[in-house]
């Protein structure tokens, strides 16, 4: 942390600063200018906090030199994550060196829609199953999910096609019921910063897929994550699906600079909603080979039997033809960024 003292600050007010924060057990090295003297504070940035330093007379202003999050940092952690998702006999790996094929159904809607998709994903190449049971609807009049029956039909179809299943979470008190039948679990945009549910999820003892809040600044979905990591969790994995802009051409805009820059800034691996973010069928393949050439470690994707009848997102979900190219697109490209396409694999 830096102290910036205003251009007229004595140096009785200098060294006020310096013995509050040595009172607090740090450490402060002044630094006089011609114009005004800046205080370099080594020690615990939580009790620096405390101490209000901004308000004390004569600092001009106080900068934060390392992240406000520490489990999820790369600062402390500088090699990358893999988080691995599924029983022991056929996790799939998501993180460096792979790239991990996410599809599935927007929502769940019955037995019948969600095998069809499942089935889809799985002969385009995806290795892991998507799906809601529990939607976060904007409309209160939308359907919102068939609830713990949908989880019923997700886990059905998880055994007959094998694939280990992401599926969101939207309230705190069905969190147990979830992680029952998930092997990864959701926190959608709407939900990224209800801080009861990250703890809750925390504490599910699954690995947890955080979507970017619509709203919300790398630096503040990284706290977000810090929550979850916070209760022991480490297995997180973040997704970016578009924020809000002025831009109405797409539902949302991908923010691809978001991955090498969280990239950098943390260990955990990060992946891309392609069908979210731009809301449109066509924007599919284009938006998941940028992700991939980003460095992306891997798409989650809406794919449904018969988009016109989706309860749900029916505009941006891929079928036929379009589906056949996005497998290809999956298959071929992340070897040109040194990528293989993750693959289950027996860990037990
Ligand atoms: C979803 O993946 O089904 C979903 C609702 O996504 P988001 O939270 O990104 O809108
Ligand atoms: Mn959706």
């Amino acid at each position: 942390m830096v102290v910036v003292m205003s251009p007229g600050a004595t140096d009785e007010q200098i060294a006020h600063v310096v013995s509050r924060v040595e009172g607090v057990g740090g450490d402060a090295f002044v630094s006089k200018g011609v114009e005004r003297a800046i205080i370099g504070l080594v020690g615990d940035i939580e009790s620096f906090h405390h101490l209000n330093l901004r308000a004390l007379p004569g600092v001009a202003d106080v900068y934060r030199i390392s992240d406000p999050y520490k489990l999820v940092s790369r600062q402390h952690h500088p090699q990358r994550s893999t988080v691995w998702v599924g029983p022991a006999d056929q996790q799939v790996p998501i993180g460096p060196g792979t790239f991990t094929f996410i599809a599935g159904p927007c929502a769940v809607e019955s037995a019948e829609q969600t095998l069809a998709a499942a089935r889809m994903a799985k002969s385009a190449g995806a290795t892991l199953l998507r799906g809601g049971a529990y939607k976060p609807r904007t409309s209160p009049y939308a359907f919102q999910g068939l609830g713990e029956e949908g989880l019923e039909i997700l886990s059905s179809v998880r055994a007959a096609t094998g694939l280990p299943l992401v599926t969101e979470v939207v309230d705190a008190r069905d969190v147990d019921v979830v992680a029952e039948h998930a092997d990864m679990l959701q926190v959608g945009t709407r939900n990224m910063a209800n801080f009861g549910l990250l703890q809750a999820v925390g504490s599910a003892g699954k690995p947890v897929l955080l979507k970017r809040g619509m709203t919300a600044t790398i630096e503040e979905w990284l706290m977000a994550a810090e929550y979850i990591a916070q209760r022991g969790n480490l297995h997180i994995v973040l997704c970016e699906r578009g924020i809000r802009t002025f831009e109405p051409a797409t539902r949302n805009t991908l923010d691809i600079s978001a991955i090498p820059v969280v990239q950098a800034a943390s260990h955990l691996p990060v992946i891309v909603d392609p069908s979210h973010a731009g809301g449109r069928k066509d924007l599919v393949v284009p938006l998941t080979r940028a992700a991939i050439g980003v460095g992306a470690d891997g798409v989650i994707v809406d794919v449904h039997p018969n988009p016109e009848v989706a309860l749900c997102d029916g505009p941006q979900a891929l079928l036929g033809n379009d589906l056949r190219e996005l497998a290809q697109v999956v298959r071929r490209l992340p070897a040109a960024v040194d990528r293989s396409p993750a693959v289950p694999a027996n860990r037990a």
